[in-house]
């Protein structure tokens, strides 16, 4: 089998640039790789026990590190934070003493819902080392999809700001039985009734802590991720993912000590906690966070003002900043840059080159999820890069890609660019240990000794991945992962909605966007007065990141004869795709 043929020539790697890299041999780095070598770098916390904010931050104090820069906050208006290993840990702390004097218990639920405020990190950092759960929510979301996920996650503290909570958690916060506390950022006055000034009761509490000893299989982690069907479900990550959070950085981000580091990803998503706190405080870097949004001249401000040397971005801000190179191609000034990587949906082969022609080096696509709680497979800085592929599974990961048979077994495809589901071999650190109270979902993940990833892939004869497509119906939307069905809840809410059907349209900058199609009751015309009501409705309860952008109308939708709306007959017909195999459908609708 040969090697795939695109008209993208590879982009070589010099002897000198993979003299360079940490991890500088792909095959003797794979073939002498141990889990528990890794696990050997990180301290271990002092008698016992395993805990991600230890290794995070006071590993780093202990070992003389304190004086390092942890955090350089930059706000929106552009006035900065900085904060020391020694600083951000003591902020952690305070955090820590907080939950603990308002009685919070380890393994209980701390839920986020910020923006890129400091006070994001030291809720994180804190609530880790007081041995809670941490749950961070995207602060775009509507209301319904936060009720949802702390209703499924039990949460027992919301930290948010105060006016997060007045637009979109005040009105039903009394009932989510779980919730004992909201601390809230930013009070201009008295907090509202039941509810804690954060920035007052950090500053009046301890900024020592104790660890809570915590073992490295206790829950630490909970990340809400879609499928596409049901409800959110809550992806279970324990203190020993921090094995991989790590390892990771130094390999497929080739993160080092002392390194200037800019993850873009919003903390609300798994990218943002495992690559923009985890990872990059325990290889001891430099953190940039910005608090504003999204914005070409401020990005190419970033890069070169602080001197960012590792790069972690997604496909939709590439393409956004391509757009604007192609109208005014100005040289960008990052002298600093070492390493440039993406991830969250597929990267075009056109951003990997791109990259080269304006950074003078590729975007290293890399591929994981929020189940594998870490990067699995990658473009690492010592290989040469196949632009649209993700690259290679990493040193202790196991890849491949499988085909289900009708029983629910799963064989291995051993042929080049044979197209099947991506699949996982078990056994790495930050693997999800379950979803939350949702064992039989959390089973349907696995056959035959694989982890089923729910993604279509290609390997070609060189060991290289290459993404197909999703093989359910979840859309990818400027990196966010959507589930049609809670999209599809929302607008069934409305009076005039009999049903509902989601799907992910392709969009150049944003991967895919959001559609939904509706069939009305009677009594209900079609028409524009209508469609915007409806998209007003979806936006104000599910948030701008979530809601369809266009909605159309239909007499009827495509259902299988067991009642499935079909999805995929939607996409094809709005795509004008053959429309596949229709044994299914419902005669009437044929
Ligand atoms: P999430 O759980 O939100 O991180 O989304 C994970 C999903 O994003 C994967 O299952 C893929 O469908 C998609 N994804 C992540 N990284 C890539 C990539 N490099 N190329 C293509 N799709 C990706």
């Amino acid at each position: 089998g040969a090697a795939v043929t695109t008209p993208w020539p590879t982009i070589r790697k010099t002897p000198g640039e993979r003299a360079q890299a940490n991890l500088k041999n792909y095959e003797a780095a794979t073939s002498r790789f141990r889990w528990e070598a890794a696990r050997a770098e990180l301290a271990g916390l002092p008698g016992g026990g395993l805990n991600i904010a230890h290794e995070a931050l006071d590993r780093h104090i202990q070992a003389g590190g304190g004086a390092r820069l942890a955090l350089r906050w930059i706000g929106r208006d552009d006035q900065v934070r900085e904060f020391t290993y020694a600083e951000l840990a003591a902020q952690a702390n305070r955090f820590a003493s907080l939950l603990s004097s308002l009685g919070v218990k380890k393994g209980e639920r701390v839920y986020s819902l910020l923006g890129r405020a400091p006070e994001l990190y030291f809720a994180a950092l804190g609530t880790l080392k007081a041995g809670a759960v941490f749950t961070p929510l995207f602060s775009a979301f509507g209301p319904e999809p936060i009720r949802a996920r702390m209703e499924i996650g039990e949460a027992n503290v919301l930290v948010t700001s105060e006016a997060l909570f007045r637009r979109k958690v005040e009105a039903w916060r009394g009932e989510v039985p779980s919730l004992r506390h909201v601390l809230l950022a930013g009070c201009a006055g008295d907090p509202p009734s039941g509810a804690l000034a954060l920035e007052p009761a950090l500053a009046g509490a301890s900024p020592t802590f104790e660890t809570e000893r915590t073992a490295p299989e206790d829950m630490a982690l909970l990340h809400f991720t879609s499928g596409t069907t049901g409800r959110p479900k809550g992806a279970i990550h324990v203190h020993e993912a921090v094995v991989a959070h790590h390892i990771t950085g130094r390999t497929a981000l080739d993160l080092r000590p002392g390194d200037t580091y800019w993850c873009t990803a919003d903390p609300g998503w798994v990218t943002g906690t495992s690559y923009g706190i985890i990872s990059p405080l325990t290889n001891g870097v430099t953190l940039v966070v910005d608090e504003a949004e999204f914005d070409t001249e401020r990005w190419r401000r970033i890069l070169r003002e602080q001197a960012i040397n590792v790069w972690y971005t997604a496909p939709t801000a590439v393409r956004m900043l391509m757009k604007a190179w192609s109208q005014d191609p100005r040289p960008y000034e990052a002298p600093a840059l070492r390493f440039m990587a993406s991830v969250g949906e597929p990267l075009n082969p056109e951003a990997v080159t791109w990259g080269v022609e304006a950074f003078g080096r590729p975007f290293h696509d890399n591929w994981w999820q929020t189940e594998t709680g870490g990067i699995m497979i990658a473009n690492l800085a010592s290989m040469d890069v196949k632009p649209g592929s993700m690259g290679r599974p990493l040193p202790g990961v196991e890849a491949g890609v499988v085909e289900r048979s009708p029983d629910g077994s799963v064989r291995e495809i051993d042929k080049p660019m044979a197209m099947g589901e991506l699949a996982l071999r078990p056994g790495w650190p930050s693997m999800m240990r379950g979803y939350l109270h949702e064992e039989a979902r959390y089973r349907k993940c696995f056959a035959d000794g694989w982890y089923l990833t729910g993604d279509l892939a290609m390997r070609d004869s060189e060991g290289y991945f290459w993404f197909v497509g999703r093989a359910d119906d979840v859309i990818k939307s400027s990196g966010h992962l959507i589930g049609p069905f809670e999209v599809e809840s929302v607008l069934m809410e409305h009076a005039a909605v009999a049903e509902a059907a989601v799907i992910g349209l392709p969009d150049p900058v944003a991967g895919e966007v959001v559609k939904a199609f509706v069939a009305l009751k009677a009594g209900f015309e079609a028409g524009e007065a209508l469609r915007r009501d409806l998209l007003g409705h979806a936006r104000k309860r599910l948030g701008a990141a979530i809601a369809p952008k266009d909605i159309a109308f239909r007499q009827n939708l495509p259902k299988t004869r067991s009642g499935k709306i079909m999805r995929r007959l939607l996409k094809a017909r709005e795509l004008g795709l053959p429309e596949g195999d229709l044994s299914t459908l419902e005669s009437e609708e044929r």
